[in-house]
């Protein structure tokens, strides 16, 4: 008995009227007579019927196979006090000035942002997630100082990870990371390293201050465009300094961060900015001086 699934019938050979039995019957003929073939169809499993629209696919593969050692980029130490300001320029949004976090939102349910303010500065509270800024962005230069504390603890990944999103978009990680770790004497996968395009482009330089210091990144951030249909247009442009240090020149990203699997890009507008409240348990990262001035 030969046993055929329709769902590997040819169109040619579906019924167009309920009566399945003798076409099955024939296209059965047929395949025995060496008239059609079954090709990599008939190997794979039945299909259910199901009202329900299909999940999205699973991940596929491991973490590690986008992570890379080499090369590892020199490490380059920076001026004293190179990249950290007192200040915002005339024309910037000040997204933290020290005193709240009125420009900013806690990701998963949009609340008030609920990280701790004390002293100037603004400490992650892993508990609560990822923040956003309420504002949206295209283009723009942002200016960020960042410490972790002194008494971090832990190995790669797990030593004082956070992180900017250049453009958030949507819940969780989602969106493009610049990476925020401690970087200092503490080695990793070099493209998830600090200063990397988390996962693309390690840094070109390791300009990492040790625990305990303030850094500062500076980037610009172009954003990508996309067509009507919703295919990529133009890639979006990284440029960042690492306390004075350039560490990524007007890099084209090739999507949205992936943990597992390719980047790959999915057509937005304007996006929040992202701090990433990273799961690891040493102890949290604290934040200075944030501001944006908003480019062409
Ligand atoms: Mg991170």
């Amino acid at each position: 008995m030969i046993l055929v699934s329709l769902a590997c019938v040819p169109p040619s050979f579906r019924p167009l009227t309920p009566r399945p039995a003798m076409r099955i019957h024939a296209f059965a003929l047929a395949a025995l007579a060496g008239l059609v073939t079954l090709p990599a169809c008939a190997q794979q499993p039945a299909q259910q019927p199901s009202s329900q629209p299909a999940a999205p696919a699973a991940p596929r593969g491991r973490p590690e196979d986008t992570e890379f050692y080499t090369p590892v980029p020199p490490v380059v130490t920076p001026a004293p006090g190179a990249g950290l300001t007192t200040g915002a320029p005339s024309d910037a949004i000040v997204l933290f000035d020290g005193r709240d976090l009125s420009q900013w939102v806690t990701v998963s349910d949009g609340s008030p942002a609920r990280w701790t303010v004390a002293d100037g500065i603004v400490t992650v509270l892993k508990s609560s997630g990822n923040i956003e800024t309420k504002r949206r962005f295209t283009n723009y230069q942002l200016h960020l100082e960042w410490r972790v504390p002194p008494n971090v603890t832990g190995t790669g990944q797990a030593r004082g990870n956070s992180g900017v999103f250049l453009a958030s978009t949507g819940k969780g990680d989602a969106g493009y990371e610049l990476q925020i770790m401690d970087s200092y004497q503490n080695p990793t996968y070099v493209n998830g390293q600090a200063a990397s395009i988390y996962k693309q482009y390690p840094p070109l330089a390791n300009a990492s201050r040790r625990p305990g210091e303030w850094q500062a990144y500076d980037v610009t951030w172009t954003a990508p465009t996309f067509n009507a249909d919703g295919s990529l247009k133009s890639p979006a442009y990284v440029t960042a300094f690492h306390n004075g240090v350039l560490v990524q020149n007007h890099v084209a990203l090739k999507g949205q961060t992936l943990y597992i699997g390719q980047p790959s890009y999915t057509a937005h507008g304007p996006s929040p900015i992202k701090l990433q409240a990273h799961g690891d348990p040493s102890p949290p990262l604290s934040f200075r001086n944030i501001w944006v001035r908003e480019l062409p």
